[in-house]
């Protein structure tokens, strides 16, 4: 894990890489709460987590006044009902049951959970994310939730040696993005394009992703249990 100063220089030039045309979230898998509280105070106050169990864990420890939250890893349906009250997005919808359930779950609270719908943009078998072909199919869908807000899509491309070889995948997702912005009549809360990690950023930037995910470039290298 990395000391605090470089945690901070490595948000800053993150921050500069971006140059205000996307978002900087925090990916905090593995980052103790105390040091999730410092990070926020470094340029960005946006932070996502990608386990249930750990946000749970953490919960009562993070700054919650000073932090924006997304849920972006895998959700099981069943544990939709600990993080509902607890994040303003999950990046992560890639089923009809998981919509369903958390339709269920905001309209309990009365609330409306913004949500991104997460394409397997690399078509890798046994991935999370629903089919590129199926983007527009299931948005519609998405449409009898009325506690589901569609702010956007999410991608995870495939691992690969050099970022030049996803470039095809984020201007994929880009034009994808774009024309369902067109086409959609009600389009002021289509906004987000989470695309880009820290092997990636500044490919995904490039090709108009707006919400990077960081981990590793900011926090350091850390074993994550897949
Ligand atoms: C861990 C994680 C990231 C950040 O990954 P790095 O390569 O460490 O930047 C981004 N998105 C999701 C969904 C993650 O789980």
């Amino acid at each position: 894990m990395n000391t605090r100063a470089e945690i901070k220089e490595n948000i800053e030039k993150a921050l500069q890489a971006a140059d205000g045309r996307a978002r900087v979230l925090l990916a905090t898998k593995t980052v103790p709460a105390e040091l999730i509280n410092y990070a926020v105070t470094c340029g960005t106050n946006l932070i996502g987590e990608n386990r249930v169990q750990e946000l749970l864990e953490k919960y009562d420890a993070l700054d919650k006044d000073k932090m924006e939250i997304h849920f972006i890893g895998h959700l099981q349906t069943n544990k939709v009902k600990y993080i509902i009250d607890k994040v303003s997005m999950i990046h992560s919808v890639d089923s009809i049951p998981l919509a369903k359930e958390i339709e269920k779950q905001a309209a309990k609270r009365g609330i409306t959970m913004k949500v991104l719908i997460e394409v397997n943009i690399g078509n890798e078998p046994g991935k999370s994310g629903i089919p590129f072909e199926e983007t527009e199919t299931f948005l519609e869908a998405l449409e009898e939730f009325p506690h589901l807000l569609p702010c956007g899509l999410m991608v995870i491309p495939p691992k690969r040696e050099l970022p030049e070889e996803n470039l095809h995948f984020f201007e994929k997702i880009y034009q994808k993005f774009i024309d369902i912005r067109t086409k959609k009549e009600d389009n002021k809360n289509w906004a987000v394009l989470s695309a880009g990690m820290s092997g990636d950023y500044a490919e995904a930037i490039s090709c108009g992703s707006n919400l990077i995910r960081l981990g590793s470039f900011v926090f350091g290298a850390r074993s994550y249990p897949t």
